[in-house]
């Protein structure tokens, strides 16, 4: 099994590149962004909970986040590894990865993170609000969720630093040159 985490700030290109990933090496992409916002559509009971806590750019709780995970990739038993991509974003949600996928002698293969600078990363937000319909692609929320980002995920690069897994790449740059960079540092594994 192949697993591997896309890291990044919000708006530093996770997405994009876990589609392209997931295509090429046959991987199966949970964004859990996606997954909450596929429960908002629903409005579940989970979904109403999360809409609140989304359109504010806070984070869903990790007991929460981590069954929820839990759920998606036991729902694909076949899989022959899976990008994660917005997950995880806390310690114990990190914790709480390496816990599951041990319990299988599965592992992270790799955490690939996309560097892009603050203001870079507001641009591009904004510019996403224009048609992404997204409540947390607004100016307030998006500084709401790069200092989130800053206090609660950009720690986990010195967790990965430690545990020798960690890759960090520009994320500034064509898509297919990123893509490109990405491909070199699996293939090398
Ligand atoms: P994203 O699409 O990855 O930018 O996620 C959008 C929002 O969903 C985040 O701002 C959080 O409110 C929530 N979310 C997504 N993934 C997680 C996670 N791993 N832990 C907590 N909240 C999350």
């Amino acid at each position: 099994m192949l697993n591997l985490v896309i890291f990044g700030a919000p708006g530093s290109g996770k997405g994009t590149q876990s589609d392209l990933l997931s295509e090429k090496y046959g991987l199966f992409h949970i964004s859990t962004g996606d997954v909450l916002r596929e429960k908002i559509k629903n409005q579940t009971e989970l979904g109403k909970k999360a809409e609140e806590i989304i359109s504010k750019g806070q984070l869903i709780p990790d007991e929460l986040m981590i069954d929820i995970l839990l759920k998606v990739m036991s729902d694909q038993p076949e899989a022959k590894g899976f990008i994660f991509d917005g997950f995880p974003r806390t310690l114990p949600q990190a914790e709480a990865l390496s816990e599951m996928l041990q319990k299988n002698d599965n592992d992270i293969a790799a955490v690939i993170a996309l560097t892009v600078d603050e203001n870079e990363l507001v641009n591009r937000l904004l510019k996403r609000g224009e048609v992404s319909g997204r409540t947390d692609d607004n100016l307030e929320t998006i500084q709401k969720r790069l200092t989130v980002y800053r206090n609660q995920t950009e720690p986990l690069i010195g967790f990965y630093k430690q545990v020798g897994i960690f890759h960090g790449i520009d994320g500034i740059g064509t898509i297919d040159h990123i893509s490109g960079q990405i491909s070199a540092i699996i293939e090398a594994l």
